[in-house]
């Protein structure tokens, strides 16, 4: 299936790059998915996935947990304040955390519940106006602020501009993490994830590659 086909592509990037087998995590991206699909690829072992919307990851996923052990859910997705508590309660990781008033509403769930999800900073590399994500130049302040609420921060993620090469855009990536300490990187989809593993990606989102278009409607 797809999957193998993506596996052996993760593993030849790692060894191009000169990195350790296994340093990359694969993150099966479900959303919008038919149910089959899914199944399908939790039954040849995949046990990572990615999904965009709260409400439809909890109408799907605790099912799966149960049947499959080890299954984890990150959040990929833009999360609205008034969804951070479902989605604490949801997700093993958030790899979209934009902007101080989501991450005050995360501060609050995780003292309360005395646990937090990792939490990744989206940044918005190609300072488009249309998309989410902290601009290159408030990364470091945001990401002090973050480790200032106590709050886990395991990484950076990026979505490059759809038009233009993605490799600068993964490199900034990477600069801005290592001048942070942060050893996360949340970088390359179904087009460019060899791309993202050379520069130095853990964890890479995969929808299509993996799945199948998606069909939205
Ligand atoms: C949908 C999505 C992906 C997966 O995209 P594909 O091109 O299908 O691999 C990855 N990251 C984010 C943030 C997404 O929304």
């Amino acid at each position: 299936m797809a999957l193998d086909d993506i596996r052996a592509r993760i593993a030849a990037a790692e060894v191009a790059a000169g990195r350790a087998p296994g340093s990359v995590r694969l993150i099966a991206v479900s959303k919008v998915q038919p149910p089959e699909r899914v199944a399908a690829v939790l039954e040849a072992g995949q046990r990572l996935f990615g999904e965009n919307y709260v409400q439809e990851a909890a109408l799907k996923w605790p099912a799966w947990r149960a049947q499959f052990p080890g299954v984890q859910v990150h959040m990929i997705g833009p999360l609205q304040t008034n969804k951070a508590k479902l989605a604490v309660e949801m997700f093993e990781a958030i790899h979209t955390l934009d902007r101080p008033g989501l991450a005050e509403k995360l501060a609050r769930l995780a003292q309360s519940r005395g646990a937090s999800p990792d939490l990744f900073v989206q940044v918005n590399t190609g300072a488009e106006p249309q998309k989410a994500g902290v601009l290159p130049g408030m990364v470091d302040d945001f990401v002090a602020a973050v480790r200032l609420m106590d709050l886990p921060v395991a990484g950076l993620m990026c979505i490059p501009p759809e038009a233009e090469d993605p490799a600068p855009h993964f490199a900034m990536l990477a600069q801005m993490a290592a001048r942070n300490g942060l050893s996360g990187l949340s970088m390359g989809m179904s087009s460019d994830f060899e791309a993202a593993i050379a520069a130095g990606a853990t964890h890479v989102r995969v929808g299509s590659a993996i799945f199948g278009a998606r069909s939205y409607g």
